[in-house]
């Protein structure tokens, strides 16, 4: 399993220098990913292992509190 150096949820680099590096948290996944023109960069099913930048953990966050507060 190779281990990228991007975010599984929006595509952007999270290495060192991208100033992203500092708040990324492992994650993975496999859902279909497309870049800024449409392009496919993974597939739907298509599974890596990355991180989450923290924008996309914020975003998750979001997404979770909407959910338990029903
Ligand atoms: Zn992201």
């Amino acid at each position: 399993m190779t281990t990228i150096d991007i975010c599984v949820h929006c595509g952007r680099q999270c290495q060192i220098g991208t100033g992203r590096f500092v708040n990324r948290i492992p994650a993975d996944a496999d859902f279909e990913l497309l870049d800024s023109d449409g392009n496919v960069i993974y597939q739907d099913g298509e599974y890596r292992d990355g991180y989450s930048c923290a924008d996309c953990q914020a975003e998750a966050e979001e997404l979770f509190e909407e959910m338990t507060n029903e």
